[in-house]
């Protein structure tokens, strides 16, 4: 399986302190993403040009011919990019670094172990995020159910958009899922995400109906889904579901060097206003839910 990270100590991804392991590739394009070196599946080079001096000695390491350098600069053509990770270990300057690499389940267990005292104290534990972790379904059952033999609680962090079976063989070895909505209207979630949500909400309602613990994850990007219309539609979800939690996620722009690496174009999205966030906030406690503003 292809991860780009895995990060102890986490206190963003579910109770206590955890382990997130973050699976490479998603089937989303979400137009604000602050981790698009999640998007794609395998690897991926991402160059630091305030690290580059030009010396073009990648250039010459490269066995795909993908760099070449122009008027001083240093370009990669993503075409012809393998993802292999020889430019990196050219750069004496550490201008250059993969995004993902192949991890096996005996390496996630490892890396995970490692802190089972401190997710013990804390009622934290281990949750597999993305990218998106359903895209490897298989994968990811195997790992919660030995995650679980182990006595570790374990959190799914998902966007929705896998089968419904998939997700039904994650459900005996899941204590939470972190499930993201993005948005309701159909059409609409297509432009931003590149995706239907039909098979989203599909989902949702399946694992409510079969007795899933769920916090609704809702990102809240201004100029995008933050509409009325859509927060409206959102209560009228949350409502029906009652999930433990609602997290109201406020847009950020920290993934912005990330794009910049990558030579993407940088989104620029706003979060709604403190005041906007705590009326929403306050719609969601009046329905009797558990709501917060982050993660
Ligand atoms: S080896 Fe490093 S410093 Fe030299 S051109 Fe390549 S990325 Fe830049
Ligand atoms: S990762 Fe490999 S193929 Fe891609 S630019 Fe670097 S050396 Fe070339």
């Amino acid at each position: 399986m292809y991860l780009f990270n895995i990060q102890r100590f986490s206190t963003h991804d579910g109770p206590g302190i955890r382990t997130t392991v973050f699976f490479k590739g998603c089937p989303l394009r979400c137009l604000w993403c602050h981790n698009p070196e999640s998007q794609r599946f395998g690897p991926e080079v991402m160059h630091n040009p305030e690290r580059c001096v030009v010396c073009g000695r990648c250039v010459s390491g490269c066995p795909a011919q993908a760099i070449r350098i122009e008027n001083g600069t240093l370009y990669t053509d993503p075409e012809k990019c393998t993802g292999c990770g020889l430019c990196a270990d050219e750069c004496l300057n550490c201008a250059r670094e993969v995004a993902g690499r192949e991890y096996t389940a005996d390496q996630v267990m490892d890396a995970v172990g490692r802190d089972k005292t401190f997710y013990g104290e804390s009622g934290g534990g281990v949750t597999f995020s993305g990218g998106e972790c359903m895209t490897a379904a298989g994968e990811l059952t195997g790992l919660l159910r030995r995650c679980k033999e182990r006595g570790i609680h374990t959190a799914v962090d998902t966007c929705g958009f896998c089968g419904t079976e998939d997700l039904a063989r994650t459900l005996p070895y899941t204590d939470l899922y972190l499930y993201d909505i993005k948005c309701i209207d159909p059409a609409l979630h297509r432009e931003l995400t590149g995706a239907d949500n039909g098979v989203i909400l599909k989902n949702l309602r399946f694992l409510n109906e079969n007795g899933a613990c769920i916090w609704l994850r809702l990102p809240l990007v201004e100029g995008a889904n933050a509409s009325e219309a859509e927060i409206a539609a959102l209560l009228e979800l949350a409502g029906e579901i009652r999930p433990q939690r609602v997290s109201l996620l406020p847009y950020h722009n920290t993934g912005s060097f990330k794009y910049q690496r990558l030579n993407r174009d940088v989104p620029e999205f706003a979060a709604p206003t403190a005041e906007r966030l705590e009326e929403i906030k306050t719609r969601f406690q009046a329905l009797g839910l558990d709501v917060k503003i982050g993660a």
